[in-house]
């Protein structure tokens, strides 16, 4: 992993994005929401593995897409990861709940393809930007908003 600044890293394999997010983790508390954008195959899933695994979950971390939204139990919440790629509506966001999930600050998560939330975003998170590089390797931009 190299760092390229403040708040890009650049990752030449997935279990350097993986391990990225294992540290990642360990800055993360209960109602932190995490915003993942980028195309299909820049690495949101993967990190988001290395991420629970960070978070001590030893359950296998399944890409959500067709279920959109998986939870696993951490402490006195939840860790979410949900996958916005084929939601259409606002409607179909309410029906999910993920509203009222990114409202508990027990809960830490999650969101791939978070552009899809349109204003239902929350006011604080942390934005995570990744950019196909080459087949291996990957450039994360991190916001904190
Ligand atoms: P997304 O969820 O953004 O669609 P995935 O994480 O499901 O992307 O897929 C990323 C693919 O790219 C995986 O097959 C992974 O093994 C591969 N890959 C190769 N290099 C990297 C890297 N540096 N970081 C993350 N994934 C990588
Ligand atoms: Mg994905």
């Amino acid at each position: 992993m190299q760092k390229l600044n403040n708040n890009i890293i650049l990752t030449k394999n997935a279990d350097e994005t993986k391990d990225f997010a294992a540290d990642f983790a360990k800055n993360l508390n209960g109602g932190d929401v995490l915003c993942l954008y980028g195309n299909l195959g820049s690495g949101k899933t993967t990190f988001v593995q290395g991420l629970a695994k960070g978070l001590g979950i030893k359950r296998r971390i399944f890409s959500p897409t067709f279920i959109i939204a998986r939870s696993y139990k951490i402490d006195d919440g939840y860790f979410y990861h949900t996958d916005l790629y084929r939601t259409q509506t606002k409607q179909d966001l309410l029906e999910l709940g993920i509203d009222e999930i990114v409202k508990d600050n027990k809960n830490i998560v999650c969101i791939e393809w978070a552009e899809k939330m349109g204003d239902m975003l929350p006011e604080k998170r942390i934005e995570l930007y990744f950019k196909y590089i080459d087949e291996d390797k990957r450039e994360i931009t991190i916001k904190y908003i």
